[in-house]
Formats: structure tokens, C-alpha cells, sequence
């Protein structure tokens, strides 16, 4: 009965209580991308992940995550703001210039609102595309222990006494 980390005390091993996450994967899902689409940690829920609009901090600030799993890690994310939102910026231009009186402009400004439409969305939801891509990971792939282990930099934090706790 007696259900271990389940209680008030989560099991924290390294710096920081590892995602307490829940377990159904329906709730998981909407954490994960409720947290990612109000640009916040999607590991912890903690707010100021980005030092500007177009940079996201290395390390979360509340639960010290690595948000960078590997090299090249968030170009995933770059193709899934060019796709989204470029879907979405066509989507957008082709009701305007088809479907509303902006249909009898002529040429040149109509291939301007193309293209300021073609700009803006991949800037305005840039932000998103890293914590979605982010949320998109921890969803589909749960860190294993190693990963963990790598993700919590408690190598960082551990590293002073690395000898003895490798015991070889
Ligand atoms: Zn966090």
C-alpha cells in the first residue's frame, strides 16, 4: 500500500523534484501543452525560461533542466514552426485575398499581405515552437535514467565525488 514518492516529500535525488508529471497520458498531454503554450518549462511548469524573445535560457531557472537534450536538438522545432505556421499564414492569405473585399486590390499589395503574413507567423510563434518542441519530447520521449541523469546536470553537481561514487 505504502506508495513511495507518492507522498508530499517528492523523491528528490539531484538538484532539483524531477517532473511530477501525471502518470494518465491524457493529463500528461495537457500539462505538457498547457505548460509549453503559456511558454513556460514544460519539465516543471516554471515561468522566465527566456532571456529574450528569441532566446531561451540553456538551464530552466526553477527546476534546472537542460532544456538542450543534444546537438542540433531544437531544429525539430525550427521545421515545426515553418510548417505550422506557414500553414497557417497561407491559410490565412488565401481567405483574405479569395474569401473578403481585399479580392480587388490589385497585385502588389495583395503579394505584400503574403508576405508580411509569410514573416509574422513563423516570428510570432517561434517562442512556441521551442516549448512545443520541447513538450512534443518529453511526451514521446520520457528521459530514460541516463538521460535524467544528464537532463538534471546532476553530472555538474556530482562531479566533485564522481570517484567514489563509481566504485570500480
Ligand atoms: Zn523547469
Amino acid at each position: 500500500m505504502a506508495d513511495r514518492g507518492d507522498g508530499d516529500e517528492p523523491a528528490v535525488v539531484g538538484p532539483i523534484p524531477w517532473p511530477n508529471l501525471p502518470q494518465g497520458a491524457g493529463a500528461r498531454f495537457r500539462t505538457l501543452f498547457g505548460r509549453a503554450l503559456r511558454r513556460r518549462c514544460p519539465y516543471c511548469g516554471g515561468g522566465n525560461i527566456f532571456s529574450g524573445y528569441w532566446s531561451l535560457k540553456p538551464i530552466c531557472p526553477t527546476c534546472e533542466v537542460k532544456f538542450v537534450r543534444e546537438e542540433g536538438y531544437f531544429l525539430g522545432g525550427y521545421a515545426l514552426n515553418l510548417v505550422v505556421s506557414e500553414s497557417l499564414a497561407l491559410g490565412l492569405a488565401l481567405w483574405l485575398l479569395f474569401g473578403t473585399r481585399l479580392r480587388e486590390l490589385s497585385l502588389l499589395p495583395q503579394e505584400a499581405i503574403a508576405i508580411v503574413l509569410a514573416v509574422a507567423f513563423p516570428v510570432a510563434l517561434y517562442p512556441f515552437s521551442r516549448t512545443v518542441w520541447m513538450a512534443l519530447d518529453l511526451f514521446l520521449h520520457p528521459p530514460d535514467e541516463k538521460l535524467e541523469g544528464y537532463l538534471t546536470a546532476r553530472d555538474l553537481h556530482r562531479r566533485d565525488r564522481s570517484d567514489a561514487d563509481a566504485g570500480r
